[in-house]
């Protein structure tokens, strides 16, 4: 089945509302890292992983891609007109309280999990199956629709599957 870019990304833009959605409840970046880092800068803007203009290095030429980008600048503005950006980091849409997007993030933006994220997740929640570099991928097959439709299905499971194990954890 041939999918059209705007199915495809709608497809990416729901299992990123699932991604968000796992993030918030996982909250190991923001409660545990972001503090960290931000006690040894004594207050000032730290980058984290957030140090590069990732959505620039890794986003591939694609019109699925193109769509990404041009409904993220719509929403949120071109990286050239980023008001808040900290100046710690080179991605323009890093602030001083990190990213400004509340959606319509790169994949390389939404699947990396550094090692420790990930040692936390096996720990914490008994999840082995996150794999960075095999998320990003899948999150760029689902973009430019190489996709199979079994595999789709299995991985929109797999996410639910991990969301739905944190959410017990923290209930
Ligand atoms: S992925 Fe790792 S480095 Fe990036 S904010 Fe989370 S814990 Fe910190
Ligand atoms: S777009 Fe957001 S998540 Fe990606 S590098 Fe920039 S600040 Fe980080």
């Amino acid at each position: 089945m041939d999918l059209s870019p705007s199915s495809c990304l709608g497809r990416y833009l729901e299992i990123e509302g699932l991604l968000h959605e796992f993030y918030h409840y996982f909250n190991y970046c923001a409660a545990v890292c972001i503090p960290n880092l931000l006690r040894l800068s004594q207050g000032n803007p730290v980058t984290a992983c957030c140090k590069d203009r990732y959505y620039q290095v890794y986003d591939l030429d694609h019109p699925s891609f193109d769509l990404l980008r041009d409904q993220r600048e719509t929403l949120y503005g071109a990286p050239k007109d980023q008001k808040a950006a900290s100046g710690v980091s080179l991605c323009e849409y890093h602030t001083r309280t990190g990213c400004t997007l509340l959606s319509h993030k790169s994949p390389v933006c939404l699947s990396f999990m550094c090692r420790p994220a990930i040692d936390a997740l096996r720990t914490q929640y008994g999840i082995y199956t996150y794999d960075y570099l095999g998320f990003n991928y899948a999150l760029e097959w689902i973009l430019t629709g190489d996709m199979a439709e079994k595999d789709w299905l299995d991985f929109r499971e797999s996410i639910d599957e991990m969301l739905r194990r944190v959410k017990t954890a923290r209930a």
